[in-house]
């Protein structure tokens, strides 16, 4: 009897820590089995529909040309919605607790907000901002392969994780300043092979806050002949978007 309960305890224990079935933001408890977030917070979070342009951060028109940038250095990008209370705390919780479900979630709601954008580009390779060895092994996995996935499956658009590598371990940019952050990052990724040629290339990463990393992994990718046409994120953060 009593080895049946700590049995129970054990699997009630494990499908709480797999489906909690309190919110990961406000702690409520919520109704609906294996949800994540309370339909309170989902309403919380100020979704964008707007496109930014990641070399200046402006918002740009529906031709995805930046008026300063120019074409050449356009880099249209799309996101869920800024990295405030309640999407931070989800973020934080899908990167830290590896809370893997909670990635298809976000991803069906960025690109049902942007889905016209999504057609209008023609992307044929998703390439997610890819993590040192290093550091992917000690967090286990890269959250920007997780929503590559998944927005493959929702697209259709084929996912390249080998071709774009990182190859130094940088400092951690949350520490760091706008400068710094760009000097970090310097020539630290690199294309290594011929599949990302003539390729129209959309990059992946949960977060954006200076745009550091993903101009450093388009510029490695044009040198590789490749075209980056899209950035998609899950949320921008600093006050600059
Ligand atoms: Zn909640
Ligand atoms: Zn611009």
């Amino acid at each position: 009897m009593q080895t049946n309960g700590v049995i129970k305890s054990g699997i009630e224990a494990l499908l709480e820590f797999v489906y909690p079935s309190n919110c990961l933001n406000c702690n409520e408890y919520i109704e609906q089995p294996g949800e994540l977030i309370c339909p309170k917070c989902w309403d919380k979070i100020y979704y964008t529909d707007d496109i930014y342009c990641v070399g200046c951060k402006s918002a740009i028109p529906a031709n995805l040309i930046c008026s300063k940038c120019k074409i050449e250095n356009s880099l249209p990008l799309i996101t869920l919605g800024h990295f405030a209370s309640p999407l931070g705390e989800i973020i934080k919780q899908f990167k830290y607790r590896g809370f893997i479900k909670m990635s298809p979630i976000l991803v069906n709601r960025i690109l049902d907000i942007h889905a016209i954008i999504i057609k209008k580009i023609k992307a044929d390779l998703i390439v997610p901002i890819p993590l040192h060895s290093y550091r992917l092994k000690s967090r286990g996995f890269n959250q920007a392969e997780i929503l590559a996935d998944n927005i493959s499956m929702k697209t259709g658009i084929e996912v390249n994780k080998n071709s774009l590598r990182k190859i130094r371990n940088t400092r951690d940019q949350k520490l760091l300043d706008h400068n710094e952050r760009i000097k970090n990052v310097k020539d630290a990724y690199k294309v290594f092979d011929e599949d990302l040629r003539d390729k129209k290339i959309i990059l992946v990463d949960d977060v954006i806050t200076t745009g550091a990393t993903l101009n450093e992994a388009r510029k490695e990718i044009i040198k590789a002949e490749g075209k980056v046409v899209l950035a998609i994120v899950i949320a921008t953060a600093g006050s600059i978007y």
